[in-house]
């Protein structure tokens, strides 16, 4: 497989450490609000990677860590704890906030069928990892004590700027609007590891630690979760591209100093869902949700169909209009795929092979899911038997994940007559209203309607004649 890596700013072949596996680490969200859709698009991509890592014969073992302390409201470890704002918008203690959206985010993925990783874990679980990983950074001379923090010291290294392409003006501390100078600090980029001041004295979650009673910073969380569950070396690292930096360059620092090797080899990042406003964020409100998408009757498996159709690497911009378009595609999918029927036949898998080869292509080729996409419709383009178009649907749907056969069966489950409805019967009745309606006789016409209805049968009259169908 060919991976995009930020590392080295190239497409890749993609090796592991270890034929055949695959450790994956994705940075979780932080549970202070609902994870908007733009958040979701990143879990979404992050998860066809992680579901075609194991169709293609990887055995994954993905982390992710569940950020319930220590996120501040500026990346550069300024301003207020983003669970603290969290709770005291709902008046709420900060672990209730924590536990109802860790909740809220786990529903929503499920709904957009996202695997949970193998291995979830909360940051306040880890308190004991996140010191003695500090402790190591500071008798290895890589951190250093301030105004009663710990900081990363970034001039010990050769490189710091890892991602290379980071424009360090704009990111210098003290001139992005929302963060000001800290002059603890010994280089710029230097970044809290441990927190025992702030400004924000009323931080909810404290722990008792070697520099006093405090709480991890950030980027601490991500390394030493890795790292307790991941060991070592890890294969690839995800988050939305926004995490690029400083976050996955501080964690890169901060577990190549501890650990004394290169850590990561592959880092895949995805570009933002954006709207009018430009990126979606929590912080600047307005957002999406999955909920609000189902308020407005759309079906969430939809969304995740919208996001499959553009690649990971480019923007995606949200609008209305543009979701419509991929409901009315899906919808059409659906019902193409419910027409189709195995009337017990077997798949030929001969001839699924090259489909299945052209969908791999696609993957291969940096997880190119709009190929992907095309290379389903293809399915149906071919001289192919029913029953083998229905096992390459469900094939590629191990990956896609859009519930394609389940929809499928749903949609041919609604259209069909139930087992206790009596057909003969109706359309007895609906051959007597007919005649009714030829005698202008409404009065019979209209009550067989009403008995119909009784029975939950609604019947639609068109120029070509009379329909029916079960009531929904
Ligand atoms: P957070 O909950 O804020 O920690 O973010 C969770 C994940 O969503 C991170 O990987 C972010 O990089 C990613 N993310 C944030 N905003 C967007 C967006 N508008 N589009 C795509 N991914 C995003
Ligand atoms: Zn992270």
């Amino acid at each position: 497989m060919i991976l995009y890596n930020t590392l080295g700013g190239t497409k890749q072949e993609f090796v592991p450490h270890e034929t055949g596996k695959v450790k994956m680490y994705t940075c979780g969200p932080t549970v202070y609000h609902y994870a908007h859709i733009g958040n979701l698009r990143t879990y979404i991509m992050e998860d066809v990677l992680e579901k075609y890592l194991r169709y293609a014969g990887y055995d994954v073992l993905r982390v992710m860590n569940i950020t319930d302390v220590g996120h501040l409201s500026s990346d550069a470890d300024t301003g207020e704890d983003k669970m603290l704002a969290g709770a005291k918008r709902e008046h709420k203690t900060v672990m209730e906030i924590a536990q109802y959206y860790t909740d809220a985010f786990f529903s929503d993925a499920s709904k957009l069928n996202i695997k949970k990783p193998d291995v979830i874990e909360p940051a306040t679980h880890c308190i004991p990892e996140f010191i003695e990983m500090v402790e190591t950074l500071i008798d290895k001379g890589y951190a250093y004590l301030a105004g009663g923090n710990v900081y990363f010291d970034t001039g010990k290294l050769d490189n710091y700027y890892v991602f290379g392409n980071m424009n360090e003006d704009e990111l210098q501390v003290g001139v992005r609007e929302d963060v000001t100078e800290d002059t603890n600090k010994r280089n710029k980029n230097d970044f809290v590891l441990w927190f025992t001041q702030s400004k924000f004295e009323d931080q909810a979650l404290k722990w008792e630690s070697p520099w006093g009673l405090g709480y991890p910073g950030w980027h601490i969380e991500c390394s030493a979760i890795s790292i307790k569950h991941a060991g070592e070396y890890l294969d690839i690292h995800c988050g939305g591209v926004d995490n690029a930096f400083p976050h996955h360059t501080n964690e890169i620092a901060q577990s190549e100093a501890y650990l004394g090797h290169k850590w990561c080899n592959y880092w895949f990042h995805v570009l933002h869902l954006l709207d009018k406003r430009g990126k979606m964020s929590k912080s600047k409100g307005g957002f999406l949700t999955v909920s609000l998408l189902e308020e407005k009757g759309y079906d969430p498996l939809a969304y995740r169909f919208f996001c499959l159709q553009s690649h990971y690497r480019k923007p995606l911009v949200f609008s209305f209009e543009n979701l419509d378009n991929a409901v009315q595609a899906y919808s059409k999918l659906i019902a193409r795929i419910a027409k189709l029927d195995t009337n017990g036949a077997q798949p030929d898998l001969n001839a699924a092979k090259p489909y299945q080869d052209k969908f791999k292509e696609a993957l291969d080729n940096d997880l190119n899911t709009s190929l992907a996409v095309t290379a389903l419709y293809d399915v149906f383009k071919g001289d192919l038997s029913d029953a083998t178009k229905l096992y390459l649907i469900a094939d590629f749907d191990r990956v896609l994940s859009l519930g394609l056969i389940e929809a499928a069966q749903a949609l041919n489950a609604r259209s069909a007559p139930a087992a206790d409805v009596d057909v003969a019967k109706i359309e007895e009745l609906i051959a007597k209203r007919t005649q009714a309606r030829a005698d202008r006789d409404w009065a019979t016409a209209d009550a067989i309607r009403d008995e119909l209805k009784a029975m939950h049968i609604v019947i639609k009259d068109s120029k070509d004649g009379v329909t029916w169908e079960i009531e929904q």
